[in-house]
């Protein structure tokens, strides 16, 4: 199948897309240029139809979730982006949720304390969704997907296969899973939950929403913490330490609230933000020794 013969199979499956797509309204960097086609799956089913019918076409492909954790560049992406935020259908039962890829952690960590259900506090204003939360192991203040996903399902890009990981097949650690090693779509999770008080899950959600509120830029578009923790010291601490808040390379800014963050002050281009990057990681090198490393994904055209 060609790129015709794809674009006339989403008609016909009457998918969502759209060509030549400007890509920064679907990242909350809010930066990145067009993809030579965008297609928004509004269930699991249209998702496995439309990665099938991207998979024949043999174009080069890029799946998003809310495009928290991305940085796309400003040529944008030649190729099939397949935005995945269409698909948040969801079951409860028995202590288990299982979620479509799209559905925002904050909902998720919402459902589960409508259900007296604990565990998903700590992800309750992490801007993801359940597929790029599995993709990166989304975590925070000492929580981590890792804890609760007991199995994921996916599409396979090179075999066309429907299957699932359960328990260690996900290969869980920090900021890691197995999706980052293979092509596989994850098309839904499954998270193990205890019971809980309603009332206590809702007070922590609270409380980890406006720890966020106080310590990070919400006001202002970002990828979050550019950097991964160190080995042994707190990357925005160093940061910090060598006077970079309020640093810019164009309109990209090292967060003067949080200096793990970036932010883009308003037309912050994606060589801005990379230069910026390159900044802190040589200044951090020659000031302390420490080499530190991207936890946002950068995605060239
Ligand atoms: C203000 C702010 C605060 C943040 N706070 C936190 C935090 O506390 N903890 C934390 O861990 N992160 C945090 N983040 C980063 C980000 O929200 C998480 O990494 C989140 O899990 C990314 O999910 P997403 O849906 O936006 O993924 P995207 O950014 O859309 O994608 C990220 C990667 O996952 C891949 N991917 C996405 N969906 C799928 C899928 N279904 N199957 C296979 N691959 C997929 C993409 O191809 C890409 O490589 C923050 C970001 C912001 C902007």
């Amino acid at each position: 199948m060609n790129r015709i013969g794809l674009l006339e199979t989403l008609s016909q499956e009457n998918i969502e897309y759209c060509e030549n797509c400007p890509l920064a309204p679907y990242t909350t960097f809010r930066i990145g240029g067009p993809a030579g086609l965008a297609v928004f799956p509004k269930s699991s089913g249209e998702a496995v139809k439309a990665l099938g019918a991207v998979r024949s076409s043999g174009m080069r492909y890029l799946v998003l979730g809310n495009g928290s954790n991305v940085l796309i560049d400003d040529g944008g992406f030649d190729g099939a982006v397949v935005i995945l935020t269409g698909m948040r259908a969801f079951s409860v039962g028995n202590g288990f949720i299982t979620a479509d890829a799209g559905l925002s952690l904050t909902r998720l960590a919402s459902i589960a304390a409508a259900n007296s259900l604990t565990g998903l506090e700590f992800a309750y204003g992490i801007p993801g969704t359940v597929g790029g939360g599995v993709y990166m192991n989304a975590g925070a203040y000492g929580g981590e997907l890792a804890q609760i996903a007991v199995s994921s399902r996916w599409y396979d890009m090179e075999t066309g296969e429907i299957g699932e990981y359960s328990g260690a097949e996900q290969d869980f650690s920090y900021r890691h899973s197995v999706y980052m090693n293979d092509r596989k779509i994850i098309l839904s999770a499954t998270f193990r939950l205890a019971p809980g008080e309603r009332d206590k899950i809702g007070a922590a959600m609270d409380d980890y929403m406006s720890r966020r509120r106080e310590k990070q830029p919400l006001e202002l578009p970002s990828a979050g913490s550019v950097f991964k923790r160190g080995n042994g010291f707190i990357t925005a601490k160093l940061i910090e330490d060598a006077g970079l808040k309020g640093r810019r390379v164009g309109d990209a800014e090292v967060s003067e609230k949080h200096a793990g963050f970036i932010v883009n002050r308003g037309k912050a281009t994606s060589a801005d933000v990379l230069g910026l990057i390159e900044v802190v990681k040589r200044e951090i090198r020659d000031k302390f020794g420490k080499d530190i490393e991207c936890e946002v994904r950068y995605i060239g055209s």
